[in-house]
């Protein structure tokens, strides 16, 4: 076949000329990366693509100004390394033309079959809803998102290379803000998804390259350590891979060791989540250790522990357990030479593989041609697109788009937590989810019907978060039974998902139910009877499909009485009767259960809701763990009205007896969005000459400002000082708490919890 139609021999010559004279590299250079996997690749329509993107971006450029076929080039480049088929890589060449050029889908189609027109049009849909920007639609282009990539993996993997380039030439948009917005984008969507489908060299790249964005003192302060540590460490890294090495070659397992820095982010969000001290190697360096079979990683593993003494709360089996996105390994931390710990992942080359690039490492020689081996895939532990599901359930139940993109990031975010059903089936949730989150992610059904929990045999609250290994059976009743409160005790999109939904659809039978009292009133007191009119040429003229959805309108106050009687009765309603009255002279109880069940929704501006909380009550945050927006929080009532406490506040232990009474809370829109709380953080600081100036710095740096500090203890070396700094939530205060961890004076900072009496 010759060159498409849409473009003459000479046109594309010269646009391929123009491309290598600009230093692109060309299609035969590309065609020799994919023939290292893929002996057998179809050069010719390889070439034919990338004469024909070249062709097509002819003339165009990117921001930094080289010609524009330099990023579909790259692209295919990425994805080349992770071994992907040649549509894939044909897609990645053609994957801005039909959106930015003259070339259409069925032209692609004609040239290249449905396979990659198919491709095609998923990556380009994205690009379009990505690019008009309302406020809601990075919610909308996550829910396209999820949707396109069931339908195909390659879609997403082409769209993760495609942003992995954009990040690496982020320098070269002009604007600081859209620098800023598109690598918040990345670290909160395309980084989580690249992880869950297990492509970590992907997913850490970019989370790499955001960082340094989104946080540029943090990212500094790192990498600034990192060098230094380099520097000093190179010696200690090369003898520890050496000492592994011979101490596994003695015992007589074969080997491939080798030390690995550890990347600025991860190091940056285990600063955010405990304070590790940065001078212990193991938290810089991590040591791979490749053996040949499953066999040989225990053999490994028992070699490591009998010459050095391990640390047992960092070892971690995930061959027996794989995570999973299928990602397989031995973690164990141990004391190693000259008493440094060192940190060894275990595994063998094909676990290696599949821990880098996770589903694409599936892509294979099978039966004479290169493609998908979902045999391999389920034999490496299943399908990583599993993971993908709970998301596709929460879109499928419908909600708005903003909700969506609240559940999805959670649940991308957070670390997981593995617990089993009685049957032994795992169930991975991310961590801090309680056992009502574990009875959603079992059934919706088995969610909306739960009563209470067992776990590890005993009865424990709904609330309880759930640790590794539990076991957990849940008591279910008859008959769904919507708790408005139970929304706070979930952290799944998957579980508030539905237990909104839950909520909504009582909420709608109410309304109902109160909306046909209503009429029953209207007729009635305009001398009519409601069971013997006729409703249909009503509800034609009222734009309504069902008498469900005319009582809905009703009870929701869309319609009143007096608009249904003159809609059945053109011109019979009588001026003389006042149809506010309707809404009085429905039954007590029914008005109140409608009351009832509007507070519980409505938020009012108040900074928290709560559906059994009684209006008027007052609220106090309590002092011993300052709860601020974001956390988990409680009422317990008392005297003087209802004091708030976080979830996991040491204070709750002794009040545990009281549970039935406690209020279950959330925080309102409101309080998440624009107020400024205060928290308290508790430091442990080198007494040295401007310790508290570079304590200063990284808070304000971290967009924190302090409104008070206290020393709280004072010897030669150390002191260790109180910090109340005004935060919006609680994600902003661990990261405050983390950019004080990553201070050279500091040797520790925690967020206060207890320790000091409620003053009040
Ligand atoms: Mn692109």
């Amino acid at each position: 076949m010759g060159a498409p139609a849409s473009f003459p021999p000479a046109e594309l010559a010269l646009a391929v000329e123009h491309a290598c004279a600009a230093g692109v590299p060309d299609a035969d250079s590309l065609i020799a990366r994919i023939r290292m996997y893929d002996p057998d690749v179809d050069a010719d329509r390889i070439r034919r693509a990338y004469g024909l993107a070249a062709a097509a971006h002819h003339g165009q450029s990117r921001q930094s100004g080289t010609p524009y076929i330099a990023h579909p080039v790259a692209v295919a480049e990425i994805l080349t390394e992770l071994h992907l088929d040649a549509d894939t890589i044909i897609t990645a060449l053609l994957h801005d033309t039909v959106e930015d050029t003259v070339l259409t889908s069925e032209q692609v189609r004609a040239e290249f079959g449905d396979d990659v027109a198919m491709l095609v049009e998923g990556v380009t849909k994205l690009a379009q809803v990505s690019r008009n920007r309302g406020s809601s639609d990075q919610a909308e282009n996550l829910q396209k998102f999820v949707l396109a990539i069931c339908e195909d993996v390659r879609v997403l993997l082409v769209k993760l290379a495609d942003r992995l380039h954009n990040m690496r030439t982020l320098a070269h948009k002009p604007k600081p803000e859209s620098r800023v917005r598109v690598s918040r984008e990345t670290l909160e969507i395309y980084a989580p998804l690249a992880r869950r489908i297990g492509v970590q060299r992907l997913c850490s790249e970019l989370e790499d390259l955001a960082f340094q964005w989104v946080n540029p003192s943090a990212y500094e302060t790192i990498t600034r350590r990192l060098d230094d540590e380099r520097a000093t460490r190179r010696e200690a890294v090369f003898q520890v891979s050496d000492r592994v090495a011979a101490a596994l070659h003695d015992a007589g397992v074969s080997a491939r060791v080798f030390g690995r820095e550890k990347r600025a982010y991860s190091i940056w969000r285990k600063l955010e989540r405990r304070g590790i001290e940065f001078d212990d190697l193991a938290d810089i360096y991590g040591f791979r250790v490749i053996v040949e079979t499953v066999d040989d990683c225990y053999r490994a593993l028992g070699v490591a522990h009998r010459v050095w003494r391990c640390v047992p709360e960092r070892f971690k089996d995930f061959i027996s357990t794989p995570k999973p996105n299928n990602y397989r390994s031995i973690h164990t931390t141990v004391v190693g030479p000259d008493k440094r710990r060192v940190e060894l992942q275990i595994r063998t080359e094909d676990m290696d593989r599949i821990a880098e690039a996770g589903v694409a490492a599936h892509w294979r020689y099978k039966q004479d041609s290169y493609g998908y081996d979902p045999d391999a895939a389920q034999r490496a532990g299943g399908d990583p697109l599993r993971r993908l599901r709970p998301l596709v359930e929460i879109l499928e139940h419908g909600g708005d788009p903003d909700e969506f993109l609240e559940n999805a990031k959670l649940e991308m975010f957070t670390d997981q937590v593995y617990a089993f059903t009685p049957d032994d089936d795992l169930i991975a949730l991310p961590s801090g989810a309680t056992s009502l989150d574990f009875a959603y992610a079992v059934h919706s059904e088995i969610g909306d019907r739960c009563l209470g929990a067992k776990i590890n045999g005993r009865s424990r609250p709904l609330r309880t978060r759930l640790r590794n290994g539990d076991v957990v059976e849940i008591i279910c009743g008859a008959d769904p039974a919507p708790h408005p409160g139970w929304e706070s005790i979930t952290v799944t999109g998957r579980a508030r998902s539905a237990i909104r939904r839950l909520i909504r659809r009582a909420h709608r039978h109410e309304l109902v139910t109160l909306g046909r009292l209503i009429a029953h009133s209207a007729f009635h007191r305009h001398g009519l009877n409601l069971a013997e009119a006729r409703l249909n040429d009503a509800l034609t003229r009222l734009k309504l499909d069902s008498e469900e959805a005319l009582f809905f309108a009703m009870g929701d106050d869309k319609i009143s009485g007096r608009d249904l009687v003159d809609a059945v009765y053109p011109g019979r309603a009588r001026s003389d009767v006042d149809d506010t009255l309707d809404r009085e002279l429905i039954p007590p109880d029914a008005a109140q259960a409608f009351v009832r069940n509007r507070s519980s929704l409505e938020t009012g501006g108040a900074p928290m809701t709560g559906p059994t909380l009684t209006p008027g009550i007052s609220l106090h945050l309590a002092t011993c763990c300052s709860p601020l927006p974001g956390d988990r929080i409680v009422a317990i009532p008392g005297a003087d009205g209802a004091r708030v406490h976080t979830i996991d506040c040491d204070a709750l232990a002794a009040l545990e007896d009281t549970q039935d009474d406690w209020i279950d809370l959330i925080w309102s829109r409101e309080a998440t969005d624009k107020a400024v709380s205060i928290g308290r953080i508790t430091a442990t600081v080198e007494h040295v000459k401007g310790a508290l100036a570079q304590i200063a710095l990284a808070v304000s740096e971290s967009h924190g400002n302090i409104t008070g500090l206290r020393i709280l203890e004072r010897s030669s070396e150390f002191f260790e000082m109180a910090l109340d700094v005004e935060v919006f939530d609680v994600r902003h205060l661990s990261n405050i708490v983390a950019a004080l961890r990553a201070c050279p004076v500091v040797v520790s900072a925690e967020r206060a919890h207890g320790g000091e009496e409620d003053e009040e």
